[in-house]
This record gives C-alpha cells, sequence and structure tokens, in this order.
C-alpha cells in the first residue's frame, strides 16, 4: 500500500487547448478501490456463469453501442485529449472494433485434448479473476478497450484506472456497458492518481492481474510491486522508434508519411517514429521534402476539421519537452496558435548524433531527429542502440533488405514501407524495455486466461 496517500477529492479535468477546466470528477482513494475491487470479487461468479453465447453479446452491444455514440464520444476525447477530431473519431471507431472482435472470443476459448497413457487429459482457458487496468492519457479510450474487451471476453471482472488528465471517456463507457446489459461490478472505473489509486490496485491481494500502458519508470514500478504477491503484469511501455529509410525508397511517399508518423498526436504516440534514420546520400532530399510537409502541418484547435495537430497534453509535457532543445540545431519549426494552450511547434532536429539525448530519450512531444547512416549494418545496429523495442518502419525498394532489417531489429511491430503499428487483429507489443506481453491479435486472450490441465483417469 501507498506510504501516506492523501487523494484529492476531485480531480480537474484539463483541456489542454484552452487550459480551462472543463470537468470536474470526484477521486477514489484507497478505501474506494479496495472497495472496488471487493465488488468486483463478489461480482466474478456470476459473471463467469453467464453463458459464453450471452456474453458474447453483451460484448457485440457494447461495440454497438459506443459507435452509436461516436461523434460524442469522439469530441469529448479531442477536447480532453488535445488531438485533432479527425484522429479521435478513428480512435473511438478503433474501440467499437476493439469490442466486436473480442465479442467473438468467449465462444472460442478453446482447449486441447492431449494423448496420455491411462485416461483423458484436457486443457482449459480459465478467467484469471478481478483484472486491474492502468491507462495513459495519450491514446484513452482506446488503449483502454484494448484491455476491457479481451478481459471480460475471458470472464474476468475489471477495475480500470485511466489517467487523471484524460478520464471522461472511460467514464461513458462504464455508462454504456451497463446501457449494454453488462451486470454491475463487472467493469468499474476508478478516478485518481497513479500513486493513490493505481498503487493500491497493484498492492490489493484480489487483483490477478494489472495490465499496464504508460512510461517505463512507472511500469517498473508496478513490476516491483506486482512481484510482491506474484500479481501476473502485462506492461505496455515507453517507446524510441527508428523510421528507416534508405536511399533506393520512394523517397517522396517516406517523406510525406514521415510527419504523421512522429508528430501525429503531438507526438505523444509510444510507437512515434522520433529517430529517422536515413541513408547518408539522400539525406539533403529527404530533408528537403520533410521540412515542407512539416512546415505545411496544421497545427490549431482540436475540434477544427482542417487541424492536423493539436496542443500538448499539459504544462507539465510542455516544459519537458522545451528541455530537449537545448544541445541540438533546429533545422525546422512548423508554426502554434498564440494564446491560452499547451502549444509546441512540430520540430525537426538535424543534424543529430545518435547519442545525443534528444536521439535516445522518449521525448513524447513532436521533435524529430534526422540521423545519416551508410550502410545496412550500421542502420541494424543504430536502430537497436536504445533501451527500447517497442515499434518502427523500414523504407526500401529492395524486398530481400527489407525482410532482412525486419528480422533484425529488435522491435514488436515493424512496417515496411508504412508506418502503420496498431491494426485490432494483429499482435501489438514491445521488445526490451518497452515491456511485457501483447495485446490485440489472436495471442491477446492468453493474457488474460489461466492454463488449466485437467486429467481424468478411465
Ligand atoms: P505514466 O506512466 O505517467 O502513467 C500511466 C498510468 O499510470 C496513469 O494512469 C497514471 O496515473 C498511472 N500511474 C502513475 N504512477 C503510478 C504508480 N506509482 N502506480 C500505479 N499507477 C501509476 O504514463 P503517461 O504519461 O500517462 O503516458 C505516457 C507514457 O505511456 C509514454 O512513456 C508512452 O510511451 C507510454 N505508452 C505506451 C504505450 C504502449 O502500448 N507501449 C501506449 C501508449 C503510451
Amino acid at each position: 500500500m501507498p506510504s501516506n496517500p492523501v487523494p484529492d477529492a476531485v480531480v480537474d479535468v484539463i483541456e489542454p487547448a484552452t487550459e480551462a477546466v472543463m470537468a470536474r470528477v470526484p477521486a477514489a482513494d484507497v478505501e474506494a478501490t479496495r472497495a472496488a475491487v471487493a465488488r468486483a470479487k463478489a461480482a466474478l461468479p456470476a459473471w463467469r456463469a453467464v453463458a459464453p453465447r450471452d456474453r458474447a453479446l453483451l460484448l457485440a452491444r457494447i461495440g454497438a453501442g459506443v459507435e452509436a455514440e461516436l461523434e460524442a464520444l469522439a469530441r469529448l476525447e479531442a477536447r480532453n485529449a488535445g488531438k485533432p477530431i479527425g484522429d479521435a473519431r478513428g480512435e473511438i471507431a478503433l474501440v467499437a472494433d476493439t469490442f466486436r472482435y473480442f465479442a467473438a472470443a468467449p465462444e472460442r476459448l478453446i482447449g486441447q485434448t492431449i494423448p496420455v497413457a491411462g485416461g483423458v487429459n484436457m486443457t482449459f482457458r480459465e478467467p484469471l479473476g478481478v483484472v486491474g487496468l492502468i491507462t495513459p492519457w495519450n491514446f484513452p479510450l482506446a488503449i483502454a478497450s484494448w484491455k476491457i474487451a479481451p478481459a471480460l471476453a475471458a470472464g474476468n471482472t475489471v477495475v480500470l484506472k485511466p489517467a487523471a488528465l484524460t478520464p471522461l471517456t472511460a467514464i461513458e463507457l462504464e455508462r454504456i456497458a451497463r446501457e449494454a446489459g453488462l451486470p454491475e461490478d463487472v467493469f468499474t472505473v476508478l478516478v485518481g492518481s497513479g500513486r493513490v489509486v493505481g498503487e493500491a490496485l497493484v498492492a490489493d491481494p484480489d487483483v490477478a492481474k494489472i495490465a499496464f500502458t504508460g512510461s517505463t519508470a512507472v511500469g517498473r514500478r508496478i513490476g516491483a510491486l506486482a512481484a510482491e504477491s506474484i500479481t501476473r503484469v502485462t506492461l505496455e511501455l515507453g517507446g524510441k522508434s527508428a523510421n528507416v529509410i534508405f536511399a533506393d525508397a520512394d523517397l517522396e511517399a517516406a517523406a510525406a508519411a514521415a510527419p504523421g508518423a512522429v508528430f501525429g498526436n503531438a507526438g505523444q504516440d509510444c510507437c512515434a517514429r522520433a529517430r529517422i534514420l536515413v541513408q547518408r546520400s539522400a539525406v539533403d532530399r529527404f530533408l528537403e521534402l520533410f521540412v515542407a510537409h512539416t512546415k505545411a502541418l496544421r497545427v490549431g484547435d482540436p475540434l477544427d476539421e482542417a487541424t492536423q495537430m493539436g496542443p500538448l497534453i499539459s504544462a507539465d509535457q510542455l516544459s519537458e519537452v522545451r528541455s530537449f532543445l537545448d544541445e541540438v540545431p533546429i533545422a525546422a519549426q512548423g508554426r502554434t496558435p498564440d494564446g491560452p494552450g499547451y502549444w509546441f511547434p512540430p520540430t525537426v532536429l538535424a543534424p543529430v548524433t545518435p547519442d545525443a539525448r534528444a536521439a535516445r530519450d522518449e521525448i513524447f512531444g513532436p521533435i524529430a531527429c534526422v540521423i545519416p547512416f551508410e550502410g545496412e549494418a550500421e542502420a541494424i545496429a543504430m536502430a537497436n542502440d536504445t533501451i527500447y523495442g517497442l515499434s518502427g518502419s523500414i523504407w526500401t525498394r529492395d524486398g530481400a533488405r527489407a525482410l532482412r532489417m525486419a528480422r533484425a531489429i529488435e522491435s514488436g511491430t515493424l512496417s515496411i514501407n508504412s508506418n502503420t503499428s496498431v491494426r485490432v487483429t494483429t499482435p501489438f507489443g514491445g521488445f526490451k524495455q518497452s515491456g511485457i506481453g501483447r495485446e490485440l491479435g489472436p495471442d491477446a486472450l492468453n493474457h488474460y486466461t489461466e492454463l488449466k490441465n485437467v486429467f481424468m483417469a478411465t
């Protein structure tokens, strides 16, 4: 338990584009967290007893409920997280898809029979129990749904602690789930700080598993706390991904796609391709194209349909991001609006050496480092010279080279001639200090179930 938890009674939720308070939400404390876990535990037997088909129908109804309110949820997310409305719509659509995808799961929790002597041997996928979810502010509802949907599909009950900066869409989802018919206490949202509510959740002996997305530093602390009670953990943590661009690539396409991959969500993206490694002979041409695209980015009001990049999430994040401009030459910067809001322009740093702080640390802001390399071997060494391994891209017209690179880069998700990272149907997660476990895709359910082996003598 935290040593001296002094919770705020109310969380002020700030709109980062205006710095105004947009909502005030009651905050949970340690007692409220324990009580929510106790209720989730009490709800387990009845939830496990719900027929797989009925659990499937419920999840599908939650997805449909999200879809029915897509526009309102997207506007709420856009305002609260400061993200462009078009991006927010895409994220809420992803939430609906995630519930639909995992709605197929309750009826496919299939075990095996294994040939043994003297009887029949069967395996079962059993739910874990109460699952605690702790999520970040950058893709608030999307990342929460990647955990809630498989956890519920497998027959667990869920207590979610969203980031205190962005709790509003999670609160709406709790209502939508209830209206869809989800029994009481099967899914609870607790708003509060990480030190108080988050740690109380991790330390609660009735929580069977913690699924966490956030920074590597907090992931390390959660892993250590969870080890005390051998609580299962999956950790989706930070990144410093490489976008490797060879001289034989379609440079126009690579340069047009690169801003979205590093300035998307104002750079507050664990998959941000923030290290742009460019083969030396193509650096000048790439920079010329990339800078032009960067300067053309429209930064402004998240609710304006034309906006491509919004503000940073908070004043703290803004001063953290600013601190990275100290040592490295700025090649180009975009423009930001005047007036209130946590604005930081899309910024290109070049030339950058691989040992600069901006090239090594996760900035979590709209700063791209352009770093030259000579050949394939150096590109692999540079791409892997990081504690992280979440995502990355390879741009080349040489297919064999693309596959050699994809196999050699130590990263959970790679794309070739593309910068995409996330699909509901494919696994997502990190190598090295980017995390433990995978979300989405066919393997996600394994992280929300225990494998049971039963032998019956015949
Ligand atoms: P954070 O680690 O500060 O917070 C994440 C969550 O943990 C929040 O809900 C917070 O309240 C809670 N928390 C904080 N301290 C805690 C503690 N001691 N015990 C329990 N819970 C605690 O991260 P953030 O600033 O919200 O998000 C940014 C980070 O998240 C970046 O590092 C980013 O790379 C990472 N991220 C990773 C992924 C991924 O899938 N790998 C996705 C998105 C974000």
